[in-house]
């Protein structure tokens, strides 16, 4: 602030050209905001955007020559799943670089219910080692009730309760920005609606979000429209903003259903509700074919007993009849991409490998199902990506207004180094389902808004300085399935609290980020 107050001083100041820090010159600008692109300068001070406007003759320590370039808010990543970067022990991990080089400066953590609810000492902590990115932190249901109640398949007991509620208080009071919870996991999953709307109450009486990976994406308990009905629900009775994680029609008895899932949103929105969501553009999550095929009684206890089951001529003929049905809700062999790396089968169908084989693919399935891991704990390549969203219903999703983007990244799968351009490259550019003025809008400015980050998303003056510059042309995913870890391409420079911390796609080693604590709010005195 000092600096910003040094800066209209000097910029005041009669004859002498006014200064700053850093100079981000001539870029084509889209300010985060509704607004038209404009061609001109950003310019930063310490930690702060002062100017953004038509080029003028400003001194600067540092220029970056941004024609031709776009100039946007660094973007925000409203779901991902980062620990083993931010929390690593080598400082170089912690810069996060999947995350920077898709011009990523700020990402939402603790989601899916996983957020510990011991939030102020977190962010101490992550400030202290050093972070490449900002994260904003959450509070998970999961770790809040695992923590109360171990993993009982219960509800809790009155004294109980009251110990989840005083935890997610806790953690609101001292700068989260909601609780996020995971009911498809267990034990989550054994939470009633009643429990977890009593919980998230606490955060909504603190005016914080209700984040929610729904109980069923799919049609695997309850069915994804009752879950949805469920978020809202919960949403009402804790008067918290609903909003929904990774919005997807899961599996082919869903494909074709986005329009009734949005038309369910819609209504809430309709009826004066603050319900929203985020997306990620892959139509495939990563599984692996045990996971994805192999029926949970049949995988109990271990590899060794599943492989005992296949040997086994009654059981296999039962599993065999439970992978059929499984398969077939995963959209069939074409649709199951064999990723593990070193096999012949890597970057194949299950398809084709039954053709090569001349299998059925139920048995392609097993026979590499039979080939164990060097320890024998585990087959040794069973890695798969499941093709199972519709690109229709994904498109659908995608345009509505209350959408954000995010990736979910996790090990293992590309989305962790390449959502945001890949949005780019697939969504506004091969095939028009956004411009790039609604990309970069709802992956900055509106995001900022739906989870209400003070003075981020937005290149304006007394804004934080996050701000990227990308090629129009190179800005493009380099991972894909087969290889997940290849940093993405196209981000000449990313400011992170007006610090540079990428550099033509390599890191500068600067760990710029910050731990966004919301001020406290007024119910915690
Ligand atoms: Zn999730």
């Amino acid at each position: 602030m000092k600096r910003l107050a040094l800066v209209s001083l000097l910029a005041i100041g009669a004859a002498s050209p006014p200064q700053a820090d850093v100079v981000i010159r001539g870029g084509t600008i889209y300010s985060g905001a509704d607004a038209p692109a404009a061609v001109g300068d950003v310019e930063i001070a310490g930690d702060r955007i002062v100017y953004v406007g038509p080029s003028r003759a400003t001194k600067a320590r540092q220029v970056v020559e941004a024609k031709g370039k776009i100039v946007a808010p660094g973007f925000i990543d409203a779901h991902t799943h980062p620990d083993s970067y931010i929390r690593s022990a080598d400082p170089k991990v912690r810069l996060n670089l999947p995350w920077l080089a898709q011009g990523v400066s700020t990402i939402v953590i603790g989601v899916d219910g996983y957020g510990t609810p011991d939030v102020r000492s977190d962010a101490r902590k992550l400030e202290r080692s050093g972070i490449g990115t900002n994260v904003v932190p959450f509070i998970g249901f999961g770790a809040v009730r695992q923590r109360v109640l171990g993993k009982a398949d219960r509800a809790p007991s009155a004294a109980e309760l009251a110990e989840e509620k005083r935890l997610v208080a806790k953690g609101m009071c001292e700068g989260a920005y909601g609780l996020s919870a995971g009911l498809f996991y267990p034990p989550q999953s054994f939470a009633k609606t009643e429990e977890v709307a009593a919980v998230a109450r606490e955060a909504g009486k603190r005016e914080g979000m209700y984040d929610s990976h729904q109980r069923d994406e799919s049609n695997y308990n309850i069915g994804l429209i009752a879950s949805t009905k469920e978020a809202i629900e919960i949403g009402q009775k804790a008067g918290a903003r609903v909003h929904i994680a990774h919005l997807k029609a899961l599996g082919v008895d869903l494909h074709g259903k986005a329009p009734d899932l949005i038309r369910t949103i819609a209504a809430a929105r309709a009826a004066g509700q603050d319900v929203t969501a985020d997306q990620y553009p892959w139509l495939a999550s990563g599984s692996s074919v045990d996971a994805s095929l192999v029926p949970a009684w049949a995988v109990d206890g271990g590899y060794k007993a599943m492989i005992a089951r296949f040997d086994d001529p009654a059981a296999m003929a039962k599993i065999r009849h439970e992978m059929r049905e499984n398969l077939r809700r995963r959209g069939g062999a074409d649709s199951l991409l064999l990723i593990a790396q070193g096999q012949p089968w890597t970057g194949k169908t299950l398809a084709q490998m039954a053709t090569t084989w001349k299998l059925a693919p139920i048995d392609a399935a097993i026979r590499i199902l039979r080939v164990p891991n060097k320890a024998g704990t585990d087959p040794a390549g069973a890695a798969v990506a499941s093709f199972n969203m519709a690109e229709r219903d994904v498109d659908l999703i995608m345009k509505q207004p209350w959408v954000v983007t995010s990736s979910d990244g996790s090990n293992g799968h590309p989305r962790q180094y390449a959502t945001f351009p890949k949005l780019y490259q697939d969504y506004v550019r091969k095939r028009p389902v956004l411009t790039i003025g609604e990309f970069i809008r709802r992956s900055t400015g509106r995001t900022a808004d739906m989870y209400r980050i003070k003075d981020r998303g937005y290149l304006k003056a007394g804004a934080f300085a996050d701000v990227v510059v990308f090629d129009p042309t190179g800005y493009a995913p380099r991972a894909d399935f087969i290889h997940p870890r290849e940093p993405s391409a196209g981000v000449t420079a990313l400011f992170v609290n007006g610090r540079l911390a990428l550099k033509d796609g390599a890191t500068t080693g600067t760990a710029a980020g910050r731990a966004l604590l919301r001020p406290t709010p007024a119910e915690c005195q």
